[in-house]
């Protein structure tokens, strides 16, 4: 039923809960609380004495600003006719558009004697209007819940509690009394009772165990549901790589493997000889040595008949895959192309006729590669590098892959230098196999990470120009923005290469490099960069993925507490490559924690999979799934920081469940099966499974 004929709702407002993106009373059933609150008695100011939880009504008296940076608080009075008190949050300036003098607020928190006066810092506070009786309110563990400005959380919740009981009693369950018996959680309709209406902590605890339990349960059965399908309906071609070709193919090396790569080659081999399609992500940190374990799968695929295609984020990586590989393969007579969206319209006719006829063995692309008009003969090896955000594209691909590869399948290997958190790895890919290169390929020196303010800019470049003319070192100076426009009061490529072209850097050969130069005019430069005829690259993050040379040294970022901490660990990871003893100095000055937190994570430890737990915990888990819409996953409840003893239940129960009712077509599985395909239908293409 739409929300509008709830008493009390009606048109209007039925409007403001659409933006809240709820429509119907099933919707308003899953507007979940995101926190609760004691509620007391309200007392009078002046009775409020120090150390004690209080919930207190008054007026707002003058309000301010102040502090600075990350001391910055904006402080209020709160006045009755008993007495005054003084509020105090910390880090949230925007409160100066939000709190007004003259408002009513009613507050809760913690009291402290400041002073002559009592005080509150960061209390929970939420604005009343008109005038609300005070003696209404009961003493309950009340839920608060997302509101907006036009609608309270107030108002939420009598409305929740108004039809709260009538809804929850038409509210089925997809699991059945048994699990729920064996698993120790409620039924769906006591849990959504509890939820919105608990006595204590521990109903709500109760009640998000059996919510977060569901959309574990539900995305892991998904994923098995998917796995099992996949290796039922898919065929590969299976490439032997026997004694000989393997010999072939290492001797191309211009190294020796490390154990760990060795390792990731080996189980490699394993799923290519197999016939179902290989699906493993091979993760190793920024500079590990990921690429020759990639070239190994394609140049097996190769050796046996078939062709090979690797996909990079970029074009500049593209093109340095392409120079890389053609350099290792020279001489043989293994026929690579680069496909990018540069080329000229002829060329890039030519390249599809020769992939689609076979003459092509092994193509490097962007994600040019996967557009429509491309097809492969008989693609047997598809290497997508890079992808550190899954998700967004996978759809698509997978679609594709099939698609385009000429009746086949291909073995897929994704590599990623952010190593997916562990806990993260399991829930999202659990239908991918892992390989993991650990440490660096020998004779590396670690890097010195310096993080420093704006200030110290002029230690910094003097310093580095030092280092450039005397070492003959070369240095990369990162900055967020190509030119004034795109900047936004940041420092940008254009003026900033001209500063220091004019400055520091005088008589230095300085370039910049960023996405918006022609393919041409950047392929020079990197040629130039590698070639030692370039000193210094000015650039944007287009360098920030796989960029590899190996006497580049230094490395600048400004404007550091911008970028996303696994952002600034890929940008690091630019240097370091050869064995010069190499500097990465991140210029900054946070104006967050968020940011704060980044800048003393980067500064703490070079090793990528810390970084990748500490990114986890700083961002939590929705950006790393991408956008909500990708259909990736829809964990609202369930915190994979927290609930990782639930998850791994849910696996296995997930497991178990697909065994032994491959799929879920008993009738006492159908309401399972059907929330299942509503969720996760479209995000996993199992809409058809079964
Ligand atoms: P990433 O894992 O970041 O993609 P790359 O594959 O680009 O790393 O490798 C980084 C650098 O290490 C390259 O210059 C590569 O030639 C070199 N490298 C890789 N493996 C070895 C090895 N076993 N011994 C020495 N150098 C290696
Ligand atoms: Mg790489």
């Amino acid at each position: 039923m739409p929300v509008q004929f709830i008493p009390g709702v009606g048109p209007r407002v039925a409007a403001i809960y659409k933006r809240l993106g709820i429509e119907t009373v099933r919707d308003l059933l899953w507007h979940l609380p995101h926190r609760y609150e004691h509620e007391h008695s309200e007392r009078p100011i002046g009775e409020i004495g120090a150390d004690q939880v209080v919930t207190a009504r008054g007026e707002v008296g003058a309000t301010r600003l102040a502090g600075m940076g990350r001391k910055m608080r904006f402080e209020a009075n709160l006045i009755d006719p008993t007495g005054r008190l003084h509020l105090t949050w910390f880090n949230s300036p925007f409160l100066r558009h939000k709190i007004h003098p003259g408002m009513t607020l009613r507050v809760q928190g913690k009291t402290k004697k400041y002073g002559s006066y009592m005080q509150i810092v960061n209390p929970a506070w939420e604005v009343i209007e008109g005038q609300q009786p005070v003696e209404a309110r009961s003493e309950r563990y009340r839920p608060v819940y997302p509101a907006t400005e036009d609608l309270s959380a107030e108002q939420i919740d009598r409305t929740l509690q108004s039809i709260l009981d009538e809804a929850t009693a038409l509210v089925d369950d997809h699991l059945p009394e048994v699990y729920r018996r064996e698993r120790s959680v409620p039924d769906l309709a006591t849990a959504m009772r509890l939820i919105h209406r608990p006595a204590d902590e521990d109903d709500v605890r109760c009640a998000r165990r059996r919510l977060a339990l569901d959309e574990l349960l539900l995305l892991q059965l998904g994923i098995a549901l998917k796995r099992r399908h996949v290796k039922q309906h898919t065929d590969a071609v299976p490439l032997n790589t026997g004694g000989a070709i393997d010999e072939h193919i290492v001797a191309r090396f211009p190294f020796a493997l490390t154990e760990f790569q060795r390792a990731a080659i080996e189980e490699i081999r394993r799923d290519l000889a197999q016939s179902t399609p290989m699906n493993r992500l091979l993760q190793g940190d920024v500079g590990s040595g990921k690429t020759v374990v990639a070239l190994y799968a394609m140049l097996a695929a190769v050796a046996t008949g078939s062709q090979a295609a690797l996909m990079a984020p970029t074009e500049i990586l593209a093109e340095q895959h392409s120079f890389t590989v053609t350099d290792m393969l020279k001489g043989s007579r293994v026929r690579i192309e680069l496909l990018t969206a540069a080329l000229t319209a002829a060329e890039r006719r030519s390249i599809l006729e020769r992939l689609r006829s076979g003459v092509v063995d092994l193509v490097i692309g962007t994600h040019a590669l996967l557009s429509r008009p491309v097809e492969f003969k008989r693609l047997a090896v598809l290497v997508i590098d890079e992808q550190h955000r899954f998700g967004v594209h996978q759809r698509a691909e997978l679609r594709l892959r099939t698609e385009m590869s000429g009746g086949v399948t291909p073995h897929t290997l994704v590599m990623t230098a952010t190593p997916i958190p562990r806990t993260l790895s399991l829930t999202l890919f659990g239908d991918l196999d892992v390989s993991t290169i650990k440490g660096l390929p020998p004779g590396r020196s670690p890097i010195i990470t310096r993080v420093v303010t704006p200030g110290k800019s002029r230690e910094v470049y003097e310093y580095v120009a030092r280092r450039i003319r005397e070492n003959k070192e070369q240095a990369y100076i990162v900055l967020p923005a190509i030119d004034e426009a795109g900047g936004g009061g940041l420092k940008d490529v254009r003026s900033h290469l001209k500063a220091l072209e004019e400055g520091w850097f005088a008589g230095l050969r300085c370039a910049p490099i960023h996405g918006r130069l022609k393919r041409d005019t950047r392929e020079r430069i990197m040629h130039r960069f590698r070639a030692r005829q370039i000193d210094v690259l000015v650039a944007t993050t287009v360098i920030e993925v796989g960029v590899d040379v190996p006497n580049a040294s230094i490395m600048v970022v400004e404007h550091a507490e911008r970028f996303g901490l696994s952002q600034l660990h890929q940008l690091r990871g630019r240097v370091g490559r050869g064995s010069t003893k190499s500097l990465c100095v991140f210029i900054g000055e946070p104006t967050t924690d968020d940011g704060t937190a980044r800048l003393d994570a980067i500064a703490s430890t070079g090793d990528g999979f810390i970084i990748a737990e500490k990114d986890f915990e700083i961002r939590g888990m929705g950006e790393i799934f991408g956008p909500r819409q990708s259909g990736s996953t829809s964990l609202r409840v369930a915190d994979l920081r927290t609930d990782m003893a639930l998850l791994n239940m849910a696996r296995r129960d997930a497991r178990k469940w697909i065994e032994d009712d491959p799929t879920l077509s008993r009738p006492a599985n159908a309401l399972l099966r059907r929330r299942l395909m509503e969720q996760y239908g479209d995000g996993l293409g199992i809409a058809d499974v079964g």
